[in-house]
């Protein structure tokens, strides 16, 4: 797929955006998993539960991140915006909302994921 220089740019620029957003997610994440357990017992019940939550929702955050600097790997070789199953462009509505999709809509429905 051929890209202008500049919208390559914008395209990382985004990118970059929305990893520094979730790395700060994740380090408020963190800070709140770090607060100290020495409420009542009911309380403390409510932090552990908080605390699965708190590492789905860190999983969820590290694996966007991971996606993302596989997005701009994608964009350095020039492969960025084609699926990885198919070989089919990825539609520039779905990058859109994706940046960092590496299946279109079709395989990604396929998988069984939601997009
Ligand atoms: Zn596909």
């Amino acid at each position: 797929m051929d890209r202008a220089p500049e919208e390559t740019t914008e395209i990382r620029a985004r990118l970059l955006a929305h990893k520094a957003e979730l790395r700060r997610r994740v380090t408020t994440i963190h800070e709140h998993a770090r607060n100290p357990l020495d409420q009542d017992s009911a309380e403390q019940a409510a932090q552990i539960g908080n605390i699965a939550v708190v590492s789905a929702l860190e999983t969820e955050a590290v694996q966007q991140i991971a996606d993302i600097d596989a997005a701009i790997q994608r964009l350095d070789a020039g492969t960025y915006g084609i699926c990885v199953s198919c070989g089919e462009a990825i539609g520039e509505g779905r990058l859109k909302v994706r940046p960092a999709a590496t299946q279109c809509r079709d395989c990604a429905e396929l998988d069984g994921r939601r997009g």
